[in-house]
């Protein structure tokens, strides 16, 4: 499935060409920013959007649904350079999800800022989704940061709305999942907080079957079609070292980047 970029802050119907075009390639959603990175000194505030716009932000999710979309990404929680967090807040979200339920949106990052608001939102509006992107990668390294944000939602929000995505241009995604996999809600977390326990039902909605079911993927189908493709087949062999090819590369470099493509050949 392909997400598609959209810039909401220059010409709109330029804008417009574009997302017909992405849809022709094949783009099943789109992702929406709520910044450009711009300052502008006029109105003394940074150029950004808020989604319960009726005049700036509507009409995008009108295309969408013109192009057939079902569901959009909006970024949102996790600060895009120096933006205010107010900018990334989630609240709009709901107004616009209110206005076209025909339309699911997906708080991408959510988890990072706002947990409880955005748990209270999925909790609700039925087309609000969690996306976890950067957020999954807690169980990793910081477990009970990860806990209390999990934790949250599973006491808050439908367990059918939360969705594992590994950010996977800047975190590997294996150690994310083996630890997603591995982890168990702190007993002491449970009693003093309310958090459920993550059982392997949970585990599976989470990483998969809730992604499947909301863009109507069929898993057993998917299973079948990639029985024995090129990934499986290498798959098999086993699996290389997370990022193994770029540490081989940069034996020095302790921050491990994105690997590009043209860097492995
Ligand atoms: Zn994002």
């Amino acid at each position: 499935l392909l997400y598609a970029g959209i810039d909401t802050f220059g010409d709109r119907g330029k804008a417009f060409d574009e997302m017909e075009q992405r849809v022709e390639e094949g783009a099943t959603s789109f992702k929406f920013y709520p910044g450009n990175g711009l300052f502008d000194k006029i109105s003394n505030d940074f150029v950004t959007l808020f989604y319960d716009d009726p005049e700036n932000a509507y009409p995008y999710f009108e295309k969408c649904i013109d192009l057939g979309i079902k569901t959009v990404a909006i970024h949102k929680s996790q600060p895009m350079g120096g933006l205010p967090m107010s900018k990334v807040s989630i609240a709009d979200v709901s107004l616009a999800a209110s206005r076209y339920p025909e339309l699911n949106f997906e708080l991408v990052h959510t988890g990072w800022a706002f947990v409880e608001e955005a748990a209270y939102q999925l909790a609700g509006f039925p087309n609000i989704y969690a996306n976890l992107e950067n957020c999954v990668a807690w169980a990793v390294r910081q477990p009970l940061q990860f806990a209390h944000m999990l934790g949250k939602f599973l006491a808050i929000a439908p367990a059918e709305r939360l969705i594992f995505a590994s950010g996977c241009a800047l975190n590997h995604p294996d150690p994310q999942i083996q630890a997603f996999l591995d982890f168990q809600m702190p007993e002491d977390l449970q009693e003093g907080y309310g958090y459920p326990p993550l059982t392997l039902d949970l585990k599976r909605k989470i990483l998969g079957e809730n992604y499947a079911q909301l863009h109507r993927l069929d898993i057993p189908a998917i299973k079948a079609s990639i029985r024995n493709d090129r990934w499986s087949q290498l798959r098999a062999q086993g699996k290389a070292k997370p990022w193994s090819k770029r540490r081989e590369r940069f034996p020095d470099q302790e921050a491990v980047q994105p690997v590009l493509e043209s860097e492995l050949a």
